[in-house]
């Protein structure tokens, strides 16, 4: 078995070098300005040790990767109830798209496309008002990241607010199919929120820990989701957690996943170990161009695809 802290070694060095680092996100400004000449990568055994390296003490705008966390708080809210709101079938869309929705009579297609996290976002919504509905999602990140520094970047969230037609387009659309049940603003304000939460691969890799075990942080001993829920959401990233590219991703790496377009992934290794790697240049599918090289690399090197060695 080759030794893990000189793999990542290995990969960060190589990471840092690479000429090819894929295009930052500008669709939302405020990402826009990001140096693409990042990459952090973290990775936590079983053990609950760290091996980190590149820029993995860099907060970065998580985006899409928030989906994974608010899925698994719709799921304890609303339980099996969540799948009459949103299906689990991988979309071969674009993560933005909007042709899908009138086919399948606004209800989106898997929790991880825009459509499907605005229609998510809405359950943990219902019954509060905005701000406790975010400071909820807020509290569950710093929980599972064992970190009460972790904030909510404003400024992104507002530049996403500012030029978020297409979502605002999505989230009317299915308003008009008794989709979404709160008003359209209070659910994509929430919504702008938490994708323009701020975190470290470190953080993010702590978080994600429940999710390689069994629904529970072995360093903690908090039991965050049963086995069995664990497994599904690990099923949905893996099936879904890269758009259009999750064909690709799986292909590849063999990992559940989940990207966002400020450049992160987070990775599960299913009983031996949570990864965050993050690099803001994205490909043609809005995934982080290098952090699936580097997720390639590891998986390859370490023989964790869950697919075989
Ligand atoms: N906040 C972004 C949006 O709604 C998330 C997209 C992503 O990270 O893939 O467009």
């Amino acid at each position: 078995m080759p030794d893990l802290d000189s793999v990542v070694r290995e990969i960060a060095e190589e990471m840092a070098q690479r000429p090819d680092r894929g295009a930052v996100a500008d669709y939302i400004p405020e990402l826009a300005h990001v140096d693409p000449n990042q990459f952090g990568i973290a990775v936590i055994d079983a053990d609950g040790r760290v091996i980190s390296g590149g820029d993995s003490e860099t907060p970065f705008s998580i985006q899409s990767v928030s989906k994974v966390f608010t899925l698994t708080l719709a799921l304890g809210m609303a339980g099996d109830r969540l799948w009459k709101r949103v299906g689990r079938e991988p979309s071969g869309n674009p993560f933005n798209s909007i042709v899908q929705l009138e086919r399948e009579r606004g209800v989106p297609r898997n929790p991880f496309i825009n459509a499907g996290a605005i229609a998510v976002t809405d359950v943990i919504l219902s019954g509060h008002e905005p701000r406790e509905a975010l400071g909820e999602i807020l509290r569950f990140m710093q929980f599972l990241a064992q970190d009460p520094s972790i904030t909510i970047d404003e400024r992104v969230a507002a530049s996403e607010k500012r030029t978020g037609f297409r979502n605002t387009a999505l989230a009317n659309y299915m308003k008009s199919f008794g989709v979404i049940e709160n008003p359209v603003d209070y659910t994509l304000g929430v919504y702008f929120h938490h994708c323009a939460i701020a975190m470290t691969c470190r953080q993010l890799a702590t978080a994600g820990r429940f999710l390689a075990h069994n629904g529970r942080n072995p360093s903690t001993g908090h039991n965050v989701v049963s086995a069995e829920r664990a497994r599904r959401i690990n099923a949905i990233m893996l099936t879904c957690g890269h758009y259009d590219g999750s064909g690709e991703f799986a292909y590849r790496v063999g990992l559940p996943g989940k990207s966002g377009v400020g450049g992160a992934i987070l990775a599960v290794a299913p009983g031996k170990a949570s990864i965050a790697v993050w690099s803001p240049g994205l490909d043609a599918a809005g995934n982080s161009h290098l952090g699936r090289v580097a997720l390639e690399r590891l998986t390859q090197r370490m023989g964790w695809s869950v697919f075989g060695a």
